[in-house]
């Protein structure tokens, strides 16, 4: 897992918590790739998917929900690709910048 140490200047995603918009959902704003994720937990099936395909983001809660790591390690891609096999469309990608929603497509 990649880290900042001593106070180099390294270019590694850093999250914060964000505003959460439903008392069932967790957002985070990524600041690395700039994206807001938000996971439905009302959704979640509790299948682990995402854990799997992006498993630098999502783990597994001790009610088997899906939550977002505290430190978030993939890629904008491998984000996005756990997004679209989340079978429920329970994860939502929005482009932080932007506000456009990347995942799911209109
Ligand atoms: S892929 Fe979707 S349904 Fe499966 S654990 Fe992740 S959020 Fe829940």
């Amino acid at each position: 897992m990649a880290s900042v140490s001593g106070g180099d200047a390294v270019d590694v995603p850093r999250f914060s918590r964000h505003d959460v918009t439903t008392c069932n959902a967790e957002t985070r704003l990524m600041a690395g790739p700039k994206l807001k994720i938000e996971i439905d937990r009302d959704e979640c099936i509790a299948d682990g998917a995402c854990a799997v395909d992006a498993p630098g983001t999502f783990e597994m809660d001790d009610e088997d929900i899906a939550i977002l790591k505290s430190e978030i390690t993939d890629d904008r891609e491998t984000i996005l690709e756990a997004a679209r096999n989340c079978p429920t469309e329970a994860i939502k990608v929005i482009d932080a910048e932007t506000g456009e929603t990347l995942f799911p497509e209109d």
